[in-house]
């Protein structure tokens, strides 16, 4: 079971963010070695030789090749031009957003589509929320500088990592109406999802899958 976001059906580009009760991944669908970076790789139609390259994102405008990331906790965001030719899939944690990796996606879709972040589709997945992301001086600060307008004020911080991606696609130029959004806890909900900062040593490293293609 992967869950869908109307944004995204209704213009028929496949697509999907895993659960717990996910189908495991075919041949065609291509990911990673995510390291927290803000690398995003172009995915071509080739055979993928070797171990999955090093890279937090990637972009395809190939027919029926699948981009895809792994996450248990952090977020994941899939991008789209407005016909579903040009599609990535970014991994999204706190330093990976810190670090760029969402505008990075953005730049790479708008040189290779020719058109304008303003008539893209983004959608941001389940993640871990603010009910339950305490974080440290560290983030805070970080991410303070980048999000002016952020306050995870009374007591102790809690980040609004979706908010936060929300913020950098709306700076990018994104209009409110084609940023659909997921809006559940990976934490909140270990019936669906497995999360890092719910199950600790349980998770056994299991990750959930999510995926884009272009349509047609
Ligand atoms: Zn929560």
């Amino acid at each position: 079971m992967f869950l869908r976001h109307p944004l995204l059906l209704v213009r028929g580009i496949g697509h999907g963010f895993g659960t717990r009760f996910s189908e495991p991944a075919g041949a065609e669908v291509r990911f990673f070695r995510q390291v927290h970076g803000q690398k995003v790789l172009e995915v071509g139609d080739g055979e993928q030789e070797g171990p999955p390259p090093e890279a937090d994102g990637g972009w395809t405008s190939a027919s029926g090749i699948s981009v895809a990331v792994w996450t248990a906790d952090c977020l994941p965001v899939l991008i789209s031009d407005p016909e579903g030719r040009h599609v990535a899939a970014v991994h999204a944690g706190w330093r990976g957003a810190v670090r760029g990796i969402v505008p990075e996606a953005i730049r790479l879709l708008q040189a290779a589509s020719g058109m304008s972040p303003g008539e893209f589709l983004a959608v941001i997945g389940p993640s871990v929320k603010s009910c339950c992301y305490p974080v440290g001086e560290e983030v805070w600060s970080e991410v303070r500088q980048l999000w002016p307008g952020w306050s995870g004020a009374s007591g102790r911080p809690r980040l609004d990592l979706p908010g936060l991606v929300r913020y950098q696609l709306e700076q990018a130029g994104f209009q409110d109406k084609s940023i659909g959004e997921i809006p559940l806890c990976t934490v909140c909900h270990p019936e669906l999802f497995y999360s890092h900062r719910g199950m600790g040593e349980k998770r056994a490293g299991r990750s959930m899958l999510n995926f884009i293609r272009r349509s047609g």
